[in-house]
């Protein structure tokens, strides 16, 4: 399971079938991270440099994060693809086709002054969660939408 979560600072993707369990992550921010809340990560309980400490210590690879950049990223399902804004202007998207085994993720672009900011993988993230809560499969053909799915 791939999930995202934001606040107007930062952005943190958790990928379920690396997670250990560890609990390194609620040792270092419990407000943050509780497993008994639903969601279980909430980041608006504490302040920027606590949560990405205790993203830091996860031992897995399980969680990651990078700094907003005030980009914002959502999903279209019209256009089948999620968009990253700057602004009114759209900077990203990452495109998918619907196929009979799910949903094939073919491409990922951010304009090239964007680049190292994190807003690729936070496009492929939205997809692959909004898949999942659909029940819909992912099949990733887009190399990098592959490598960062890859478990
Ligand atoms: S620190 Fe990482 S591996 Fe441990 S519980 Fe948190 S997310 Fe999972």
């Amino acid at each position: 399971m791939h999930r995202v979560y934001e606040n107007d600072d930062i952005v943190v993707f958790w990928d379920s079938e690396k997670c250990r369990h560890a609990r390194k992550c609620v040792e270092g921010s419990p407000e943050t991270f509780n497993p008994l809340n639903k969601p279980w990560i909430n980041l608006n309980k504490a302040d920027t440099a606590e949560i990405w400490q205790a993203v830091s210590a996860c031992p897995s690879g399980a969680l990651s994060c990078v700094y907003s950049h005030g980009i914002r990223v959502v999903y279209d399902e019209a256009g089948c693809r999620s968009v990253a804004y700057d602004g009114d202007r759209e900077i990203g998207e990452c495109d998918y086709q619907e196929t009979p085994d799910g949903w094939n993720i073919y491409h990922t672009g951010v304009s090239p002054e964007y680049g190292g900011k994190g807003i690729a993988k936070r496009l492929v993230y939205r997809l692959a969660e909004e898949a999942e809560r659909r029940k819909i499969n992912t099949v990733p053909t887009c190399s990098y939408a592959v490598k960062v799915l890859s478990r």
